[in-house]
C-alpha cells in the first residue's frame, strides 16, 4: 500500500521536478504547506480509483441545499451545475460568501471596498441567470481574523435555513482560504442537530470524487453562470477551464450517459467533523514543526 502511495506521489512529482520553472515553483512551496499539498496530490492520482468508485447522484440535496464559498466564482466553478438542478427542482437553493474577495486589490489599485463591490456584483448576477435568491455577502476581509464571527454566522445560515445539504471547497484544496472555510464549517456544524450532508466540491484541486452528478441539461445556464464573472476571468479563463473538468469528468459515467459532470466528496455530519479536525491538527503539527525549524 505504501509503495502504492509512493509509486503514484512520484508520477505527480516527476513532471514538476523535471521542468526547470516548475522545479522553482515546487521550492517556492513553503514547508508549513508541503504535507497538505502532499495529501492534496496523493488524493489526486488514480492511487484513490481503485477503492473509491463514485456513485451517480441527482438533484435535489433535499429540501434546502447551502452553498458556503469563500471567494465570488468558487461557488459556481464548483457547484453551478448542482445550484442550477435544485433550483430546477423546485427546491430551495442559497449561497453564502465569506470573504471580501478583495485580496490584491492594492495592486490592481482599487480599494477593498471597490474590488468587494465589484466581485459581490458578479455573483449576484450569476445567481440571477439561474432565478436564484441574491447571495448573502459576509464581507470578511480575513477568515482568519474574523474565525468566530464566521462559525458563528454559518451556523446561523443552516439554522435559519434548515440545510438539508451543505457544499463547501474540498478540505485538501490548495487554496489556505478554502481549508479554512473547512475548519470555521466543522465547528458551526458542531451545534446542528440533524444530520447534514456535506458535499465538497472543486475549485483549486481535484476532490477524492465518491459522487457524480450529471449537469447535462444545465451546462448551458452554469457557462452563462460563468460568463458573468469578467473580472475573475481577466486573469484566468475560468469559464473555459470549469467547462473542461466538467466535461473530463464525464469519464465517470458509460459513454453516451453523460457528456459534463460535476463530481464532489460527500460525507455525513460526523465523519465530517472527524476529517475536519484531523486535517486541521495536521497543518497544525505542519505549523508547529516549522516554528521549531
Ligand atoms: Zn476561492
Amino acid at each position: 500500500m505504501i509503495r502504492n502511495y509512493l509509486r503514484a506521489l512520484y508520477r505527480m512529482l516527476y513532471p514538476l521536478l523535471y521542468s526547470r520553472s516548475q522545479f522553482k515553483l515546487f521550492l517556492g512551496v513553503t514547508l508549513r504547506d508541503i504535507d497538505l499539498r502532499m495529501h492534496a496530490l496523493a488524493s489526486a492520482t488514480d492511487y484513490f480509483s481503485g477503492f473509491v468508485r463514485p456513485v451517480p447522484v441527482t438533484a435535489p440535496f433535499g429540501h434546502s441545499m447551502l452553498v458556503v464559498a469563500p471567494h465570488q466564482d468558487d461557488e459556481t466553478i464548483g457547484c453551478g451545475g448542482a445550484l442550477a438542478l435544485q433550483v430546477k427542482s423546485g427546491s430551495a437553493a442559497s449561497v453564502l460568501l465569506l470573504t471580501d474577495g478583495a485580496d490584491g486589490c492594492e495592486d490592481l489599485g482599487m480599494t477593498r471596498q471597490a474590488m468587494m463591490e465589484l466581485r459581490n456584483e458578479e455573483s449576484r448576477r450569476a445567481a440571477e441567470v439561474i432565478h436564484m435568491e441574491p447571495p448573502v455577502f459576509l464581507g470578511l476581509p480575513s477568515l482568519a481574523a474574523h474565525f468566530d464571527e464566521a462559525v458563528t454566522r454559518v451556523r446561523n445560515e443552516i439554522l435559519r435555513r434548515t440545510a438539508d445539504a451543505v457544499f463547501i471547497p474540498f478540505v485538501l484544496d490548495g487554496h489556505p482560504d478554502h481549508r479554512t472555510a473547512n475548519f470555521i464549517l466543522a465547528e458551526a456544524l458542531k451545534d446542528i442537530e440533524w444530520n447534514v450532508r456535506v458535499f465538497q466540491y472543486e475549485v483549486w484541486g481535484l476532490c477524492v470524487p465518491n459522487v457524480v452528478l450529471v449537469i447535462d441539461d444545465v451546462m448551458d445556464a452554469k457557462i452563462a453562470m460563468l460568463e458573468q464573472f469578467v473580472f475573475a476571468n481577466s486573469a484566468l479563463d475560468y469559464t473555459n477551464s470549469t467547462k473542461g473538468l466538467n466535461m473530463f469528468h464525464s469519464r465517470m459515467l458509460g459513454a453516451g450517459t453523460c457528456r459534463y459532470a460535476e463530481r464532489f466528496f460527500e460525507v455525513p455530519r460526523e465523519e465530517y467533523i472527524d476529517l475536519v479536525t484531523r486535517v486541521r491538527a495536521a497543518a497544525a503539527a505542519s505549523a508547529a514543526a516549522e516554528r521549531r525549524g
